[in-house]
């Protein structure tokens, strides 16, 4: 096995703080040590950040690592990880940075190889922006994985919105003896689709307006919805509004979120440009699912390929990353209009 130390520039393709949490997953699963700089060069705050510190430290956590630069700032991190251990474990981020993350960033090494069930609690932001919201964690995400045969129970004990976050979520991860590859090509022409609007601490025609919002675009462009509205407790003020399409494959759902001053028809406007952009494209994967996947299937023998409605910087960069700790081909292939398909051969 190959233990040699991997660089990283940070700076490279995407230059977010996906480099650093793939870096840290794939660091346990090949229990290659790395070192990382230039870290979020690309970002208005460049280096490492609150949400992104707890990453670190989830990770050391739960393979004793030791770890050099792990301070807010810093732009160079050096990790060396010990052996993944299974158990009960509780991060507790302190602002609204994304809970979501901070799980997707230890859940393939405990399933993998911490050999045992584990249980995860994680405070901090559930519907965040520029990250998975626990919606779409426990719908799209979950669901994915449990084709590729890795079993997550997801639980949302409390939302928590930007800025004060407060919210929890706990993750029952299942022990994964082989992960299975993905084959997704096509996706039948979407008609119909369910969707949430919620608020927490508004007037309830906050949501309500959302709701309305969502389903008249739905409808003028020839999708039935049923929306359902729902009234929540957080921290501090906050909305969501989503669109679940549970004609594709695998439930895809797409999301807008309020903050002050925007208008609750926005916040559902979000979300409906999303799911009818992926729904023009006839593709099965959506541009997010579509970098999350990365890993997991680096990680299995066995063949994969799928087309994905739009070809981020994310599912370019992440590529590039896995490619660093893995010897694995990954071949893209992008079409005029951005979609595109990602196919991984068998690892003989
Ligand atoms: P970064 O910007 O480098 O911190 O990475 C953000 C991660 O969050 C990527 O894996 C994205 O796919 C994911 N992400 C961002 N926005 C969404 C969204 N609306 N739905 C699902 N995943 C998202």
């Amino acid at each position: 096995m190959n233990s040699s130390l991997v660089e990283i520039d940070g700076s490279e393709g995407e230059g977010g703080g996906q480099i650093l949490r793939s870096a840290l997953a794939l660091s346990m699963l090949t229990q290659r040590p790395f070192k990382l700089y230039n870290i979020r060069a690309k970002r208005a705050k460049p280096g490492l950040q609150p949400q992104h510190l707890m990453c670190v430290r989830a990770a050391a956590t739960i393979c004793g690592a030791y770890y050099k630069g792990g301070t807010v700032g810093s732009s160079v991190l050096y990790f060396e990880p010990g052996p993944v251990q299974a158990g009960d474990y509780r991060f507790a981020i302190g602002t609204a940075g994304s809970t979501a993350l901070v799980l997707q960033t230890i859940y393939l090494p405990l399933a993998l190889k911490g050999g045992t069930v584990s249980e995860i609690l994680i405070t901090g932001g559930t519907h965040t922006a520029h990250a998975p919201c626990y919606h779409f964690l426990a719908i799209t995400w979950a669901s994915y994985m449990a084709r590729l045969g890795l079993h997550v129970d997801l639980t949302l004990i409390r939302p928590g919105f930007y800025p004060r976050g407060g919210g929890e979520i706990r993750a029952v991860i299942h022990p994964c003896q082989r992960l299975r590859g993905l084959s997704l090509l096509t996706s039948p022409l979407l008609t119909t689709a369910s969707g949430i609007s919620a608020s927490a601490g508004l007037p309830e025609s906050v949501a309500q307006r959302q709701a309305r919002r969502l389903s008249s675009r739905l409808k003028a462009a020839g999708v039935e919805s049923h929306i359902s509205i729902e009234q929540w407790t957080a921290a501090n003020p906050g909305t969501m509004a989503a669109i679940i399409f549970r004609q594709t494959p695998v439930p895809t759902l797409f999301f807008g979120l309020g903050e002050r001053g925007k208008p609750a028809e926005l916040v559902a406007d979000e979300a409906v440009d999303q799911a009818l952009a992926f729904r023009r494209s006839q593709a099965p994967v959506d541009p997010y699912s579509a970098d999350q996947l990365l890993l997991p299937l680096a990680m299995s023998d066995d063949a994969s390929e799928y087309r994905v409605a739009e070809i981020t910087r994310h599912t370019t960069t992440n590529m590039e990353t896995v490619r660093k700790f893995v010897d694995r081909t990954i071949i893209l292939r992008i079409d005029d209009d951005k979609s595109g398909q990602v196919s991984l051969p068998a690892r003989i």
